[in-house]
């Protein structure tokens, strides 16, 4: 049986495993992560493969490639990892260095274009060649499938709609910046930042944790919405808005007849009812498959991304 190695970088964990052709995770171990430059990260990557290698193992014979899903901007055809963020220039040839390393043929992707692959090749792509996926988790970035391949851009660097301003107005500045992308609003730091900004303007029963150590809970503020708390209810109006509109204008953009949304904001019933009650059925009507939630297991979507990268897909 072929396998792949995929490995899922993520800003607290990284996630190695084990999947075959068809999409079955066949076994994986979670490694702590938290690292702050390219070369950092690297030296995580190295450790937990040694270990991944020595205490848990190859299923069947040596996978027949390996790839990782990576945050920032990826150059796939070379295995260049450009950059983390938009403020480090310090690129390395990461998908060459693992192959070394391993015996392994690497490849690399970005997080959020590894899972648009993943949607691909087990999820929504099995009936759509012309989808838009949608990842609201810590940021927003989307995935641009336009008949059946994805949009890559001059600079590796398309599908960085989270920067786009979606007519919600709390004046919010953004890293990128501008004000009030709709990062800033919707995503799980934006919620975080905008109850922060507004929590003298409305009355609330939200906890606050120490700022800049640990986010409020975006759990919470729709629980407390729910309930009419006047802040929270405030915090998912805007975001539901805000996600709704960044959906409309993808679809004037590419003309997709599916919208896939992922991240754990999305997949929460209720907020994913209040950005389906803000979409204009006009401008939805070419979207014919809907918007739906992904149907890939969204704790190991990005390892799944992974192997999708590994596989070349
Ligand atoms: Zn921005």
């Amino acid at each position: 049986m072929e396998t792949y190695l995929g490995l899922d970088l993520g800003g607290t964990k990284l996630l190695i495993g084990e999947v075959d052709a068809y999409g079955n995770i066949l076994r994986y171990k979670r490694y702590d992560s938290g690292f702050f430059n390219q070369k950092a990260a690297f030296d995580i990557i190295r450790r937990s493969m040694d270990d991944y290698v020595a205490n848990v193992g190859w299923v069947g014979e040596k996978p027949v490639a390996m790839g990782v899903g990576l945050i920032g901007r990826v150059d796939p055809n070379r295995g260049i990892w450009l950059q983390i963020d938009p403020h480090r220039t310090e690129s390395i040839a990461l998908a060459d260095e693992l192959t070394a390393l391993y015996g392994i043929p690497c490849r690399i992707d970005n997080d959020v274009k590894s899972a648009t692959r993943a949607e691909r090749v087990w999820g929504v792509g099995q009936f759509s060649k012309d989808f838009v996926y949608i990842n609201v988790g810590t940021g927003i970035a989307v995935g641009t499938v336009v008949g059946g391949r994805q949009i890559r851009g001059s600079h590796f660097n398309a599908g960085e709609a989270g920067h786009m301003r979606v007519g919600v107005n709390v004046g919010v500045p953004c890293a990128c910046g501008r004000t009030d992308c709709v990062e800033t609003i919707a995503s799980g730091s934006g919620i975080d930042r905008c109850a922060r900004l507004l929590k003298d303007r409305y009355e609330t029963r939200l906890t606050f944790p120490p700022e800049g150590e640990k986010r409020v809970s975006v759990e919470e503020v729709v629980t407390l919405s729910q309930a009419g708390d006047p802040l929270c209810s405030v915090l998912v109006t805007n975001a539901a808005e805000g996600i709704a509109n960044l959906i409309m204008n993808m679809v004037r953009v590419t003309d997709p007849d599916t919208v896939v949304l992922g991240g754990s904001i999305v997949a929460n019933e209720y907020v994913f009812e209040r950005i389906q009650a803000c979409l204009n059925q006009n401008t939805m009507r070419f979207v014919t498959h809907g918007v739906v939630l992904t149907k890939l297991n969204p704790q190991f979507v990005g390892l799944l991304g992974a192997a999708a990268v590994a596989m070349n897909k």
